[in-house]
């Protein structure tokens, strides 16, 4: 085979390498800089080709089939990476043998559809907690794990939580909360900071618009004071008139402010208008866009306020039915890799319950399988099958290797065990080799159908690629 025909496949392999060492519980993370100097540091497979350049628009399907596989399954993005790589590898040394690609994608494609079959025959029901705690499992520390696994394990509505994150936090403080979350601020230490009845969301200013007067004389200064003191007294009292315990409104305003702790109405200023609709859904009320308006828009909740370490910025929380989980973390970093492994599992949450054992548990089961099913196709295509079963071998063999263990050896033992019939004996970070469903570890068996599925077709679409050619610049 010519050195430049194949070069592309070989680029492929390696661009894949790079994820291998963050796959698993001892996984290592990766720091990738940016032109501008920006940094993430990370152990997602998902976010690691996001953000690496890949120079290649060929490589570029990397990026692509780890974005699919994590919308479309919520994990198993590193898992989808290393099998197409291991895909690839062996499709060279096939190539290298004589075995013509077209043959090779034949095979891989056979192995595939047995693949999903396999799992369909081997898939059970899962019980919600361990999914959550494997799949948080590679990302967070065993203490943090446990109680975020608790949380999100009382989510009732996965579609509609809010995710809220706050820095210089004990991740240990973390909370799901009834009800949205958000942050503002009141401007008036005296307030109540909290509150049940009547509550009210102006989408209007307290400020009169003083753009609408034309000063021309003094005397007009004292009448646009006046007008200004009338504006805010007409809202105070008719929210008074009405019964309201809180009010939310977008414009700080003193004045304003200390007639509503006068009249102990607890006063909330939003730094934005974009949590006004949440708040609405939660008190079951409507925003007020004048004064007259604010009569049918009234709406009823508790409300509290938790004053933050800096000035004038604190959480507000307004009950209802919408769930918030708050996500809390020492450093912006530490809590965007708990985000996003909460993120995975959110989007795990949403697959149906039927799982496999995890650990490479299932992909030893799988190769094995497939090596029996390449017996009865014969030809070449059986040599490609046989190597498909070989590169779901890499999932196990990468897990011991990340684990520090002597990954040739745990792998030919763990083989034999399932020669045996012991179907679930994986990967064990401690001992090499145990039974990984006693240790919970179990996974949707979506997010395997989709990584072995797509990172096959993946594979295929680069073998189908005879070589890569530059094209020249369009002129307009
Ligand atoms: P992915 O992006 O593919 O989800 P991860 O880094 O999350 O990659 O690793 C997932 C793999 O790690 C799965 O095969 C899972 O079964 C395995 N795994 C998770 N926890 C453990 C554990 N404690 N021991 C062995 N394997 C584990
Ligand atoms: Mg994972």
């Amino acid at each position: 085979m010519t050195e430049d025909k194949y070069n592309h496949i070989r680029q492929a392999v390696e661009f894949t390498n790079l994820v291998k060492c963050t796959l698993g519980p001892r996984g290592m993370n990766l720091m990738i800089v940016n032109e501008q100097g920006h940094k993430v540091m990370t152990n997602d497979g998902a976010t690691i080709m996001k953000n690496v350049k890949s120079g290649h628009p060929m490589l570029d399907m990397f990026k692509d089939l780890a974005k699919s596989q994590e919308i479309a399954a919520g994990d198993g993005t590193t898992t989808a990476i290393i099998i197409s790589g291991a895909l690839l590898n062996n499709a060279l040394q096939l190539i290298e043998k004589g075995i013509h690609p077209t043959i090779i994608i034949k095979g891989y494609d056979l192995a595939n559809q047995e693949a999903i079959k396999i799992l369909d025959g081997i898939k059970e029901k899962g019980e919600k907690d361990k999914i959550i705690k494997t799949a948080l499992g590679s990302k967070v520390s065993p203490e943090i794990k446990g109680h975020i696994a608790n949380l999100i394990f009382k989510v009732e509505d996965f579609d509609n939580l809010k995710l809220v994150k706050l820095v210089n936090e004990n991740p240990l403080d973390s909370e799901l909360y009834k009800g949205t979350v958000f942050e503002g601020f009141t401007l008036n230490d005296r307030m109540e900071s909290e509150c049940e009845g009547k509550v009210c969301v102006l989408d209007f200013e307290t400020n009169l618009e003083t753009e609408k007067f034309n000063i021309d004389d003094p005397s007009k200064i004292v009448q646009l004071e006046n007008a200004k003191i009338s504006h805010r007294k007409k809202i105070v009292e008719k929210l008074k008139k009405l019964d309201v315990k809180c009010l939310f409104y977008t414009d700080t305003n003193p004045a304003f402010e200390s007639l509503l702790t006068e009249n102990k109405i607890m006063g909330i200023v939003l730094h934005t208008r974009e949590n006004l609709d949440d708040i609405c859904n939660a008190v079951g009320g409507k925003s007020a866009g004048s004064l007259e308006s604010i009569d049918s828009s009234i709406g009823e909740g508790k409300v509290k306020y938790v004053k933050g370490r800096e000035e004038r910025k604190g959480m507000i929380y307004v009950e209802g039915d919408r769930e918030t989980l708050i996500i809390k973390g020492p450093t912006s970093q530490t809590l965007d890799e708990i985000e996003r492994s909460v993120y995975d599992v959110i989007g795990l949450m949403k697959n149906s319950l039927e799982v496999v054992i995890g650990a490479g548990a299932i992909e030893i089961e799988i190769s094995k399988r497939i090596l029996e099913y390449a017996k009865t196709i014969g030809g070449k295509e059986q040599l490609a099958i046989e190597k498909f079963a070989d590169a779901i071998d890499s999932i196990p063999l990468v897990l011991a290797q990340n684990c520090g263990l002597d990954a040739i050896e745990v792998l030919t033992k763990i083989k034999s065990e399932h020669e045996k019939g012991f179907t679930l004996i994986g990967v064990d970070e401690d001992v090499g080799y145990s039974d990984a469903k006693d240790r919970g570890l179990i996974e949707p068996v979506a997010v395997k159908k989709h990584a072995i599925n797509s990172a096959c077709n993946v594979c295929n679409l680069i073998l189908k690629t005879d070589k890569l050619l530059i094209g020249e610049e369009k002129k307009e």
